[in-house]
């Protein structure tokens, strides 16, 4: 079984080397895939949220991000494998596009918080194309999204906050159909730090 449920969430089983090969796989096959990781706080939310929860059934692939999640699957008798964050996606899909040269836009965060992200990706990642960065305090999000298409980003890391990102993405998602798209939090702060 490679969905299980957490009050009404689906969460794909696999650890987050088996994600990996797929989302390579997918990555190469220039198939789209939006990934949600979603935390105890995202699953609750969730719950009383339709906006959110069609937020979420749009995803590809929804990864168990956070301990409190893997406890519940196993208490339902449904374990999941294990805990699969985003922060460790997010390393470890940087470490795919430096190897295949990915295009990669970031959006999130605090101006100089993204500015540090940036400058690190390129210190850490030197082979990623890095073909856009911003930072996610903005008005205007049909701009900011015409950018990101123009741009014709492969990856797309969006850390604007539960729900805002995955919202971005959904509707980022029809214009880049071939693209990766994730939203992963506060790490631009971990990543930046
Ligand atoms: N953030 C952003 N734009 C916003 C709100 C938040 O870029 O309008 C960023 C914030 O600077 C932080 C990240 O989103 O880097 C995660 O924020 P928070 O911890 O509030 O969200 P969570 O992921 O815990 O829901």
């Amino acid at each position: 079984m490679t969905k299980v449920d957490v009050l009404g969430v689906g969460f794909d089983n696999y650890t987050q080397t088996e994600f990996m090969a797929l989302f390579a796989q997918r990555l190469a096959q220039q198939q789209g895939t939006f990934v949600v990781t979603a935390n105890p706080e995202i699953v609750m939310a969730a719950r009383d949220d339709a906006e959110f929860q069609g937020y979420l059934a749009q995803a590809d692939f929804i990864t168990a991000d956070g301990i409190g999640v893997v406890k519940g699957a196993q208490i339902l008798g449904t374990p999941l494998k294990e805990r699969v964050t985003g922060f460790d996606l997010f390393m470890a899909l940087l470490t795919l596009a430096n190897q295949q040269h990915y295009r990669v836009y970031l959006i999130g965060a605090q101006a100089d918080v993204i500015q540090q992200a940036q400058k690190r990706l390129r210190a850490d990642f030197p082979n990623i194309e890095l073909v856009g960065c911003r930072n996610g305090y903005f008005t205007d999000t049909a701009a900011v999204q015409a950018d990101i298409i123009a741009a014709a980003p492969q990856m797309v890391f969006a850390g604007l906050g539960a729900k805002k990102q995955e919202r971005f993405l959904v509707e980022l998602k029809q214009s880049l159909p071939a693209a990766y798209l994730m939203g992963i939090g506060g790490s631009f702060d971990v990543f930046s730090g």
